[in-house]
């Protein structure tokens, strides 16, 4: 089994909360401090049910 490649979400600090979004779609965003971190990771999460390069369709369309 096959894990598709997916957004990457790094945690870049334990300090001052900051994460980074990126995308193969060219979604790379940044984010610091603990509202803008924990939006980031919503709209993450988010992003990857709606990217087209990351949606469950790619499997009905291989064909
Ligand atoms: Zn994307």
């Amino acid at each position: 089994m096959t894990t598709p490649p997916r957004p990457r979400l790094k945690s870049l600090s334990c300090a001052t909360p900051t994460a980074a979004s990126s995308c193969m779609c060219g979604r790379d965003l940044f984010a610091s401090g603990h509202h803008q971190v924990l939006a980031l990771i919503e709209s993450h999460a988010a992003h990857r049910t709606t990217c087209q390069l990351h949606t469950p369709q790619d499997e009905r369309n291989a064909a």
